[in-house]
């Protein structure tokens, strides 16, 4: 049992080709697994008997010979995807018992290609927040812990769910999305490689929409070669998504090990914060060592525009949000509850089914697009957002890479941030940029902190430079050799 939870994912595809494992024995493995980590709240609901018939289904294919690229893969699905006849609620009460007609594009790609569905998976309410603890299905815990002191640690947010099971082995790799961080940060917070995509490369068609201009899927999954796989499978060309790009995916696992011999990596200056932990810094530096080591050249880079990141994300990303979410009325999704006129029965739907963080994002985003301060505030940060696009155009003329931290501290006590909003931003502040820009950027576990929790560096490449991105991260893995395992995680 405990060695089928063992095994990556490119590990377990070949087990299964040369039939030394079956998709059924793994999906059980998988199946297990989650029954017993459930304390740590990650799925909200474990698909048990649709996951056995995908891997009868897919057993039978690969006796025909005819698997494909995942086939056979147990794989949890974030809340936030569409998935026909499960029920799909963006961890929101606004959303109970919705289950849609449909599957979503990405969810689907997978399933053609072999993977199995697991269940779905814990986030932060409509994927605002940073510590799952918005979820109206209650906080997840991370899986690591630290000797001694008893508390449950944050999983990170806002693919929570995600990074937790993938740590704690209750799930061979998950689907997160990522708006301003939301896989990225919740990965190093677990210990875990996370990949958040050039803007465009998955569809969005069926991921429920938090910042329509920003969001994007992307894999979460334990090694670096596991999440280039994974992404391979969710990326596609699709006319359900006005922005899905057509630009076709370099050959990911082709070159993974090719190496970075000759590459120009770009460390930009204003990724030092104030009051950022010594050991961020000493990580930071480590991976730079390593890259060189493994023959780049890194160089001081200035993405100077970088400080206006985040309060351009904390407008542009509620503006968006507020107009998204005003779908939900009571009429067409999810909740309802009645009211003397039409007005009150939204006003009493909205009023009921959503959580304290995304009433403050519709107010915030209500506010900076109402007139008269729409252009003071939305017009104005559309116009920072461009020049902090155009810093990382700048600067990938001079270099191929860019190598910062993922975040500005490792996982910090559940319940610690939640009471002022903006502290709990501030995790945000080393991944909005790439999000705002649209570019690439992958988060890798390179160490564990003092108290023993992990630390993620974070690769930056340019507009769909996924290829560099993955070689790079699985130098950094290698060096690292990172290979602790959360102490709650299944079969530890
Ligand atoms: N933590 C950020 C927020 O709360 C990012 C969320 C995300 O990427 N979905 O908005």
């Amino acid at each position: 049992m405990t060695d089928l939870l063992t095994m990556t994912a490119v590990e377990a595809r070949a087990a299964l080709d040369d039939k030394s494992i079956s998709a059924v024995e793994l999906t059980e493995a998988y199946l297990g697994a989650a029954q017993a980590t459930e304390a740590l709240n990650a799925y909200t609901e474990i698909t048990h008997d649709k996951a056995r018939d995908m891997a009868k289904a897919s057993d039978a294919r690969l006796a025909k010979g005819e698997g494909g690229a995942l086939e056979g893969l147990p794989i949890g699905v974030k809340d936030l995807f569409c998935t026909e006849g499960v029920e799909t609620t963006a961890c929101s009460n606004i959303l109970n018992g919705y289950k849609p007609v449909y599957e979503s594009t990405v969810t689907q790609n997978l399933w053609t290609d072999g993977a199995v569905m697991l269940g779905k998976l814990n986030c932060d309410e409509f994927a605002m927040g940073s510590a799952n603890e918005t979820s109206a299905r209650g906080k997840v815990s991370s899986p690591w812990t630290v000797d001694g002191d008893g508390q449950d640690y944050a999983p990170g947010g806002s693919s929570g769910g995600s990074a937790a099971s993938v740590a704690a082995r209750s799930s061979l790799m998950a689907t997160g999305t990522d708006t301003g961080g939301s896989i990225r940060q919740p990965a190093a917070f677990c210990g875990v490689v996370g990949i958040k995509p050039t803007y465009g490369r998955c569809s969005r068609r069926g991921i429920v929409a938090f910042a329509s201009s920003l969001d994007q899927a992307g894999p979460i999954a334990r090694t670096v070669e596991d999440s280039a796989l994974m992404l391979q499978s969710m990326v596609s060309h699709d006319l359900g998504d006005s922005t899905s790009v057509a630009e076709p995916m370099p050959d990911l696992m082709g070159q993974i090990n090719d190496g970075i011999k000759g590459l120009k990596v770009g460390i930009p200056s204003e990724y030092t914060m104030d009051g950022m932990a010594d050991e961020i810094t000493a990580q930071w530096q480590e991976g730079r060592k390593w890259l060189e080591d493994a023959g780049a050249t890194c160089v001081e880079v200035s993405l100077p525009h970088t400080k206006y990141a985040l309060p351009t994300y904390y407008i542009v990303a509620p503006a968006e949000a507020s107009s998204n979410l005003a779908r939900y009325d009571g009429v067409r999704y999810g909740a309802r509850v009645e009211g003397g006129s039409l007005d009150e029965m939204y006003a009493n739907t909205r009023a009921a089914g959503f959580g304290e963080e995304v009433t403050r994002r519709i107010l915030i985003g209500t506010y900076v697009l109402s007139a008269g301060y729409y252009d003071a505030y939305y017009i104005k940060a559309q116009k920072t957002r461009r020049l902090i696009q155009n810093d990382f155009i700048e600067v990938f003329k001079e270099v191929d890479l860019l190598l910062t931290p993922a975040t500005p501290s490792a996982a910090f006590p559940l319940g610690q941030k939640d009471v002022d909003p903006v502290t709990m931003y501030l995790n945000d502040v080393f991944t909005v940029p790439a999000s705002l820009a649209g570019v690439p950027a992958m988060s890798v576990p390179s160490g564990l902190a003092s108290n023993g929790l992990p630390l993620g560096l974070q690769l930056i490449a340019p507009s769909f430079r996924e290829d560099t991105l993955v070689k790079a991260g699985r130098v950094v893995e290698k060096a690292a050799g990172f290979a602790a395992i959360a102490s709650r995680a299944a079969g530890v």
